[in-house]
């Protein structure tokens, strides 16, 4: 469980005159590894999940749920059984499904920021055969079955993204504690909310000190029939005077009409589905960062799930915006309230936020796709330039290294170790956008990675592991088919924004590219499958990058994309004029050898994407909605008060524990959940067969 070394995290004004120095060892780091590994070839195409639960306290007749803050005892005792199961002795994890790929280890579970969160990820990285994603299922299966079995009996991990009620008066964790302790200093939440571990409350806490004041995390209020206009945040305390930070509430920090939350945890707090994958070199790793990247909002739109925060209903379906503002670590004077005097630039985006720049080598990437103002060190840029980078990476990075460090621990500044990345890492981890580009690790053999982050969590494993294999397939359609699909980073942002909106999926449009293929079509064939042929199609594939020459001038910037549906983007436009994600991977499927049994699931999981798309099935968030505004408690006034948060919060479980028994909903009789999961159950024959406008001539080739 990856348990950090434990040292002196220094507070922020100590902080601060060292964030130099790492920066200036992280560039060292960066170089070494980048000299190091620059030229590494053919690593395998592997891939993993991440999956994160809440873990909730739940008794049918209690009326209250709770968070439980047993993080640690759990992991504690995962990683005791972990323990024995290597050693082949352990009854706790024996009896698990048969159905469990034998040759795959066992989960592995991680802590997270909040002390009622878990992580959970393959026991090693899923592989390149497509028989391996029907493996995914399963396994996530078993880690909510792991988890489950480590736990009380009244406590249940379960993949919602946010807890409807974190931060309500009163009690909502268990063991209870008041807020507003020295290290958040929040009205709502107590310290102990976060992972004792002392990264965490450090992280926190000079997050706050380098802003001045706490985070300010609002989300609009879902304006219903009967909630009143304009709507006070009730359970803002504007009398409270405990820390210098209770100004803030009083200085406008908590406008009418906003859910008004003030700590890390309202946004850490959350949970995602986060996928890593491996590429063979690094060309093809900053291709795929950059072809990804554009995709991300759209994930984030069709992946909606965070309807409810501190007990009312929100005017946003998805997290995103929350985390971002919860660790937005900007001063005044970076934030442009203030002249610049004593930061160096203003900064307009969070350190959590919507990438800002493209780093492929592919000559299809326009000059005209990238910020003209995208704030960069200019001397981290020079340092990364002399030491043998070129200009589009060292740009990646100086833009990334334009922030504080904000945990160092004091032993780590004695000296320099080259053959580590900790240094680097502390900067890179901390800038949490929504693609990630990994490079390799300083001691073994991984290659270079890139991580697919903006993806909410879904409430089963069907669905997590349907939109995990989804972004698998697109990924090798898109390498398969040298696929295109820049757009002006700029407009990624605002699809970003966009995302935001309730019902996004159906009701909002997004900028994307008309035109997905290569000029000259380089290959039909795939560069993946028969681990035999892999070498040779690999080269067939590098020459065909090769060939391909500077994109001709062609179309102005603006006229290569428009604004489509995530209807059109996934199932493709009815005037045939857009193929659409779901037929452009059937399309790769077709060009590949797949058994039928791992075709007819893979066709499960793409009728899921495709449906929600269309709108034929709710997103987790809608589905939300339309429970809360069903259940009997419920007065249209936007709150979700401890029975409707308890019925949820049940059904949920229901939920998750039928399905990874492997048994159907039937009986379960709650609101809504034909129409958030169809009838996918039952698998393969059912009806999961194909509901996407199938297009078979648009390649023209076949
Ligand atoms: P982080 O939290 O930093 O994003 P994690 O260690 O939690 O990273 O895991 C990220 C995912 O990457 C996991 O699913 C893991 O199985 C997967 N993974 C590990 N090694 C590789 C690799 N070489 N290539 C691709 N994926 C990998
Ligand atoms: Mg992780
Ligand atoms: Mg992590
Ligand atoms: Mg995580
Ligand atoms: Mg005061
Ligand atoms: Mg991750």
């Amino acid at each position: 469980m990856g348990l950090l070394a434990l040292g002196t995290a220094l507070e922020w004004p100590e902080a601060k005159k060292r964030a130099g120095q790492v920066r200036e060892w992280g560039i060292k780091q960066l170089l070494e590894i980048w000299n190091k590994a620059k030229g590494k070839e053919r690593d395998a195409m592997l891939w993993g999940d991440e999956v994160e639960y809440l873990v909730v306290t739940y008794t049918e007749d209690q009326q209250k749920v709770l968070l439980s803050l047993r993080q640690a005892e759990i992991l504690q005792a995962l990683a005791a059984d972990q323990k024995l199961a290597e050693e082949g002795c352990v009854p706790a994890l024996q009896d698990q499904p048969t159905h469990k790929a034998k040759s795959n280890p066992l989960p592995v579970f991680h802590p997270e920021f909040g002390r009622f969160m878990l992580e959970a990820t393959p026991g090693k990285p899923w592989g390149i055969e497509f028989k391996e994603l029907l493996g995914v299922e399963p396994d996530m299966k078993l880690r909510r079955r792991i988890a489950k079995d480590h736990m009380l009996a009244k406590e249940y991990p379960i993949t919602l993204t946010t807890f409807p009620q974190i931060g309500v008066p009163g009690q909502f964790t268990d063991p209870h504690y008041p807020p507003s302790g020295p290290r958040l200093r929040s009205q709502f939440v107590p310290d102990e909310i976060a992972n004792p571990h002392i990264r965490f409350p450090t992280l926190a806490a000079n997050i706050r000190s380098r802003r001045g004041r706490k985070v300010q995390v609002n989300v609009p209020v879902f304006h219903d029939k009967n909630t009143p206009i304009p709507w006070t945040d009730p359970t803002v305390n504007f009398e409270l005077d405990k820390w210098p930070e209770d100004d803030d509430e009083r200085n406008g920090a908590a406008p009418k009409d906003f859910i008004h939350m003030d700590a890390m945890a309202f946004g850490m707090g959350s949970c995602c589905l986060q996928i890593t994958f491996q590429a063979k070199n690094i060309t093809e790793g900053r291709q795929m960062y950059d072809q990804l990247s554009p995709l991300g909002p759209i994930m984030l739109a069709l992946t909606a799930a965070t309807p409810v925060y501190k007990g009312f209903l929100a005017n946003t379906d998805v997290r995103w915006n929350q985390i971002s503002r919860a660790v937005d670590c900007r001063t005044p004077e970076e934030l442009g309230e203030k002249p610049l005097k004593n930061d160096r630039w203003r900064i307009p985006k969070s350190r959590y936020a919507s990438n800002s720049t493209y780093i492929s080598t592919d000559p299809r990437l326009r000059e005209e796709y990238l910020d003209p103002d995208l704030v960069i060190d200019p001397d981290i840029k020079a340092q990364l330039m002399d030491g043998g980078m070129d200009e589009r990476l060292a740009t990646h990075f100086a833009h990334l290294f334009i922030r504080d460090p904000i945990v160092i621990f004091e032993e780590d500044l004695k000296e320099l170790d080259l053959n580590k990345t900790d240094h680097f890492e502390n900067i890179q981890s901390t800038n949490w956008q929504h693609m990630r580009f990994k490079p390799p690790p300083a001691e073994n053999n991984i290659g270079w990675r890139v991580e697919f982050r903006p993806m909410e969590i879904q409430i089963t494993d069907f669905e997590n592991a349907a939109f995990s294999v989804f972004m698998v397939l697109v990924t090798r359609a898109m390498l398969s088919f040298d696929l295109n699909f820049y757009i002006p980073i700029k407009r990624v942002d605002e699809n970003m924004e966009r995302a935001h909106a309730v019902d996004a999926v159906l009701k909002e449009k997004f900028y994307f590219r008309k035109n997905l293929f290569p000029l000259r079509p380089s290959r039909t064939n795939t560069v993946f499958g028969d681990e035999g042929q892999q070498q040779q199609q690999q080269q067939r594939a590098d020459s065909a990058m090769q060939s391909r020459s500077a994109s001709p001038p062609g179309l102005p910037v603006e006229e290569e994309y428009a604004e489509m549906t995530i209807d059109e983007i996934v199932n493709g436009a009815s005037d045939g004029g857009f193929p659409g994600l779901v037929p452009i991977v059937e399309s790769y499927l077709d060009s590949v050898n797949v058994d039928v049994e791992t075709r007819c699931q893979l066709a499960t999981y793409l009728s899921l994407i495709s449906k929600r798309a269309s709108g034929e099935l709710d997103t987790a968030a809608r589905w939300i909605r339309n429970f809360i505004a069903a259940h009997p408690q419920y007065h249209h006034d936007s709150v979700v008060d401890d029975s409707i948060t308890h019925d949820l919060i049940g059904a949920v479980i229901a939920i998750g524990e039928r399905e990874s028994a492997g048994k159907d909903f039937a009986g379960l009789g709650i609101h809504g959940l034909p129409r958030l999961l169809g009838h996918f159950r039952g698998g393969c024959g059912g009806s999961g067969g194909a509901q996407w406008r199938k297009r078979e001539h648009f390649f023209g080739s076949s």
